[in-house]
């Protein structure tokens, strides 16, 4: 890991962002939690001030909102990493990929109770709508009263009956 102080100099030691020259940090332009690397092929020269008002953004979507923004300053960071804007894009995209890998089984236990939808809601009191999210599994947050009550009615041992997790993420 080459360390990310060899790309402050290309920044002639000002914050990638806006400028300032003072206190500098190595930013993680592609956030941490987003896979991004640490060192030399990922951090930029900042200041204290946009490293904490950019936190874990997408870094184009936050700098293009900041009045210091100009399209050479933004090319000029993703000429000094060596990546592209679709690079950057491919790694906020991947996340969301792994968002998903929370999966309900509610399908399969339905068709092994064989009900439907409707059935299932007006028998554990859920709404429709939460049942028809969970079922094409677009719910993305599970509440204790629906996992309590999911559970109960399929007599799981356990809520991996119910959701299974396929990955990590590494946040
Ligand atoms: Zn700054």
């Amino acid at each position: 890991m080459i360390d990310a102080r060899v790309n402050f100099d290309a920044f002639d030691n000002c914050c990638a962002y806006c400028y300032q020259k003072g206190v500098l940090i190595a930013e993680h332009v592609i956030p941490e939690s987003k896979g991004g690397a640490t060192g030399a092929v990922n951090c930029v020269p900042a200041c204290l001030k946009c490293n904490r008002a950019k936190k874990n953004q997408h870094p184009w979507l936050w700098f293009s909102r900041q009045a210091s923004f100009t399209e050479e300053r933004w090319q000029k960071i993703l000429l000094v990493l060596g990546i592209t804007d679709e690079y950057i894009n491919s790694m906020f995209d991947a996340r969301k990929v792994d968002n998903t890998k929370i999966a309900c089984k509610l399908p399969q236990l339905m068709e092994e109770k064989g009900i439907n939808q409707k059935q299932l809601a007006s028998a554990t009191g859920l709404s429709p709508t939460t049942i028809s999210k969970l079922y094409r599994n677009q719910l993305d947050r599970f509440d204790r009263n629906t996992i309590l009550k999911l559970c109960e009615f399929f007599k799981c041992q356990s809520i991996a009956e119910l959701i299974e997790i396929k990955g990590f993420s590494n946040e």
